[in-house]
């Protein structure tokens, strides 16, 4: 008998990529997706621990859907960070929810459900999976018209910033081998994909603990071959571990797009040190000069907190520089959010609330309009756009990406859905660009550079 599966997704690509996981796994159970909570057997909350925020969203949601359960009988589960983190603590202070599934346990989850259905007993699966398990592709039984995917290439980190709750929550850094990768994304393409992300804590420390001898910058070639694919793209990578091959790459692989998203956390190297980065304000402007000298077109995007332990205004100051220094097309800033058994929560010199929303209130008005100049710059060129569907905002419009990750809205036919087309670019917003489709054909190849400037 058929049943329906809610999933709730708080937090990074990771988090969602898992929820996409979660529901082709339990495709194979009979449970179909509803975006509807009301008509859902299983309710399944996935969540993030990294800020409070959104741990604190786990319990308002819990409370919002605790009727449906008294009502209609429906199964609560809790996955991904906070229910790796608080475990038994979850079902103790929760009575109404069945079920708590940590970030390694999520191919574990049709038994567990079958489990709870014969015992009618409450469940919670939080184990570190040695084994890998964990990492195996879970793929859609059929096509589901998918342009874009994510492809998860380890997972983990043993960096250990002194912030960070991953390493607690993820475990130790674990790389997938790269025949499984490679024949996922060869899958992914049959299946009509044409742009995959590669999905890791820390994706250029890539191949430690692999029988073969593999680096990320190599996994990017071989990927690069992979026929029909048009696009490539990873997140995230760490500073200290960008090598010289990984930014070759930029001018080698055709078919990485130009963009890379590269957290620096903070401009003063007196707050880098105690957040434990292993690099300096002066060697993260360093490679920024060297990714742009490879390749001029690169977009970069960045991670900074503010009000980190002992951070004080000299110090939000160097942030400042060197977020003008730069010019990222755009940042993801947030306040520094103490996390339990991290060792940053003991430092006794924590940041007041109030200086820390000033400062951050500060910095995202500065890269506002730094993101808005550079949308503008990118006025009058042509792109290339990867189509992914219709516009939200508009029934005449459809939407896509350029190789720069901006996305572009323009008229055009539904018919345009995975190919990739030249747009001239007519207007730049905050968040997107508009433009006009051209009628120029690329003679060779997407990627070639004379094509793409018209
Ligand atoms: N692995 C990535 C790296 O090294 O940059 C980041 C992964 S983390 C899940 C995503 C972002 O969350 C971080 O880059 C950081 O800016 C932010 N973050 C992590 N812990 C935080 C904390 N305790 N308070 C505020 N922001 C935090
Ligand atoms: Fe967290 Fe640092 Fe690892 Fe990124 S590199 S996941 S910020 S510990």
């Amino acid at each position: 008998m058929e049943k329906r599966v809610y999933i709730e997704t708080y937090g990074c690509q990771m988090n969602e990529h898992d929820s996409e996981r979660i529901l082709h796994l339990l495709e194979g159970s009979h449970y179909l997706e509803t975006k509807n909570a009301q008509e859902a057997d299983f309710i399944l909350i996935n969540t993030c621990s990294v800020r409070e925020k959104p741990e604190h969203k786990v319990y308002s949601a819990l409370g919002r859907f605790k009727w449906l359960k008294e009502k209609r009988g429906a199964v609560l589960g809790v996955a991904g960070c906070v229910a790796q983190q608080e475990g038994d603590r979850l079902l103790d202070r929760v009575p109404y929810l069945d079920l708590v599934i940590g970030t390694h346990a999520i191919p574990m989850l049709p038994q567990l459900l079958q489990k709870m259905e014969v015992s009618g007993e409450r469940v919670c699966e939080t184990g570190f999976d040695s084994a890998g398990d964990y990492l195996k592709a879970v793929l859609p039984q059929e096509p589901v018209g998918k342009v874009r995917s994510y492809v998860t290439i380890m997972q983990g980190c043993d960096h250990f910033c002194s912030f960070c709750i991953v390493p607690y929550v993820r475990g130790r850094e674990r790389s997938r081998p790269s025949r499984e990768i490679i024949e996922e994304v060869k899958r992914l393409v049959e299946m009509g994909v044409k742009e995959v992300c590669l999905l890791g804590q820390n994706v250029n420390g890539y191949g430690k603990g692999l029988k073969e001898e593999i680096r990320f910058s190599e996994l990017l070639r071989r990927i690069n071959d992979i026929d029909g694919l048009h696009r490539i793209r990873f997140t995230t990578s760490h500073p200290r571990d960008l090598s010289e091959e990984l930014i070759q790459a930029y001018s080698n692989l055709s078919k990485l797009c130009e963009h890379i998203h590269l957290p620096f956390q903070s401009g003063s190297d007196k707050i880098l040190q105690p957040m434990h980065r292993g690099y300096t304000k002066a060697s993260y402007l360093e490679k920024i000069v060297c990714l742009k000298k490879v390749c001029p077109s690169i977009a970069v995007t960045a991670d900074v907190i503010v009000g980190f332990p002992g951070e004080e205004e000299k110090d939000f100051e160097e942030t400042l520089d060197l977020i003008q220094k730069v010019r990222f097309d755009d940042l993801f800033s947030f306040k520094y959010s103490p996390r339990k058994g991290t060792r940053a929560a003991q430092f006794t010199d924590q940041v007041e609330e109030k200086v820390k929303q000033d400062r951050l209130s500060v910095l995202q008005e500065i890269q506002k309009q730094i993101t808005l100049q550079k949308n503008h710059e990118r006025e009058g060129r042509l792109e290339e756009v990867l189509v992914e569907g219709r516009s939200k905002q508009s029934l005449q419009d459809m939407t896509g990406r350029t190789r720069s990750n901006k996305i572009v809205n323009f008229e055009g036919e539904l018919a345009l859905v995975g190919k990739l087309v030249p747009v001239e670019i007519t207007k730049a917003y905050p968040h997107s660009l508009r433009g006009g489709i051209l009628e120029v054909e690329f003679a060779c190849s997407p990627q070639c550079l004379p094509c793409r400037s018209g």
